[in-house]
């Protein structure tokens, strides 16, 4: 690849939008970039490069991206660039309706991001590539933290939730070789990393496209061996392919942490059925329960869609029965967004903008006190934590439990990211903790 002429001012900024998968593409962004002799830029005016890595899940995280886009101040030979699921999803369009955007390009065409950023200096251009052939986990990466590391272990989905775009924008599923995944965590851990979180729209169906030999447990066992590693969490994982074997690995390997994402979406068997979610409402259940009786101490979190079309309110029912019953942890809670080019796009019977309200009021509600309760329960207790960072609390550090629960601390200083924590009290959404000691 022919190196591009950068100058000393060619700084770069990035803006994230979505899911972490995208903030992890956004550091390997980030690392081509540097290769080519870019660095960040103290602040987006400033920049000579500017990246949207965006999110196109929802109909608001688009609009988001078109109103900021519309803000940003051209001139002079500073290039504006899109990339992530709106560019799968609009191409060309992005620059047609732009009118401002230079470039677009996609994740298979990032390993030639720097010679697409000079040719869009003179003209606007859009290279989204082949997305079931994008392999961007060799290309440099730089990490936002030195203490914890996202590992993607599959790209893509082979499911097909009625409302969701991510397998027309992000491919079928592929997932990389064990191989990869345990040499990329062995530098990460080399290099000081103690935390992977894995990555994958479905991670427990990791390996399927690989042969029998391969499955998701028997690679989180490999990844809980590599020396250096204290912690492994994981998200997402489809209820449908949690498998035992799974479980027993969280249950029996230290490293591999007692918190599991697992999205509901709905408790009504009818919606589930008309999502395509491939298990009802008992299933789930029964999965939760499976999970809290085998891993000890789990914290149990999920996601919700709220006004899925035709959703009446005994189906709402259904799911507020649910929420209680499972008793979550903690929800990230969805109002239902209408995507183009989905099944649930053509059927009919939308729910009223007001009932939606309602109703997402009333699970919110719910769920606020469901998060109270857990967070309450753990007060008094002492946990291992890993310090993310400052919090937005001015003087306090942030950082997260095994079960994913943020922990704000006062911190003494430069020391170990790794602490035992007295957790003091509990607020709406996370924990107040004194550090007793570091890890070795
Ligand atoms: S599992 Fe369903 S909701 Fe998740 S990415 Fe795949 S299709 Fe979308």
């Amino acid at each position: 690849m022919s190196q591009p002429d950068t100058t000393e001012h060619s700084s770069y900024h990035i803006r994230t939008f979505g899911c972490q998968m995208n903030v992890h593409d956004s550091e390997h962004i980030a690392g081509v970039l540097e290769s080519h002799g870019y660095h960040k830029a103290t602040d987006i005016d400033s920049a000579d490069v500017i990246i949207f890595n965006t999110c196109c899940v929802r109909q608001s995280a688009e609009d988001r991206v078109w109103g900021n886009l519309g803000a940003v101040r051209k001139g002079g030979s500073r290039v504006l660039a899109v990339c992530g699921c709106m560019a799968q999803r609009h191409g060309l369009g992005i620059i047609e309706r732009s009118g401002g955007v230079d470039l677009v390009f996609g994740m298979e065409a990032l390993g030639r991001l720097g010679d697409l950023i000079e040719t869009a200096r003179s003209a606007p251009v859009c290279d989204l590539g082949v997305v079931e052939e994008a392999a961007i986990d060799g290309l440099p990466a730089v990490r936002s933290s030195r203490a914890q590391a996202w590992v993607p272990i599959s790209h893509g989905c082979d499911n097909n939730c009625s409302y969701c775009v991510v397998p027309r924008v992000r491919g079928p599923e592929r997932s990389r070789s064990e191989q990869d995944v345990l040499e990329e965590i062995g530098r990460l851990a080399a290099d000081g990393v103690l935390e992977v979180i894995l990555l994958g729209q479905n991670v427990n169906s990791y390996g399927r496209d690989l042969g029998a030999a391969h499955s998701f447990a028997k690679l989180l066992e490999k990844i809980a061996q590599i020396d250096g590693i204290k912690r492994v969490k994981f998200e997402t994982s489809h209820p449908g392919d949690l498998s035992d074997e799974v479980l027993d690995v969280m249950a029996t390997c230290p490293p591999v942490c007692e918190y599991l994402h697992l999205p509901v979406q709905s408790g009504s068997d009818r919606i589930l059925s008309l999502m395509n979610r491939r298990y009802d409402r008992d299933f789930y259940m029964q999965t939760a329960q499976r999970a809290r009786d085998k891993v000890d101490g789990l914290t149990l979190t999920t996601d919700i869609i709220v006004g899925f079309p035709t959703e009446t309110e005994e189906d709402f029912l259904s799911t507020l029965d649910l929420v209680e019953r499972v008793g979550f942890d903690a929800a990230y809670m969805f109002i239902y967004s209408h995507r183009q080019g989905t099944a649930a796009a053509s059927m009919r019977g939308e729910v009223s903008r007001q009932v939606i309200g309602g109703r997402f009021a009333r699970l919110a509600d719910l769920q606020a006190r469901l998060t109270a309760a857990s967070l309450a329960r753990v007060t008094g207790e002492r946990a291992e934590v890993l310090i993310e960072g400052p919090s937005r609390r001015g003087g306090l550090v942030s950082g997260r439990t095994r079960g994913h629960r943020v922990v704000l601390m006062e911190h003494p200083g430069p020391s170990m990211p790794l602490v035992e924590v007295h957790i003091d009290s509990a607020g709406k959404h996370s924990l107040r903790g004194t550090i007793l000691r570091e890890y070795d």
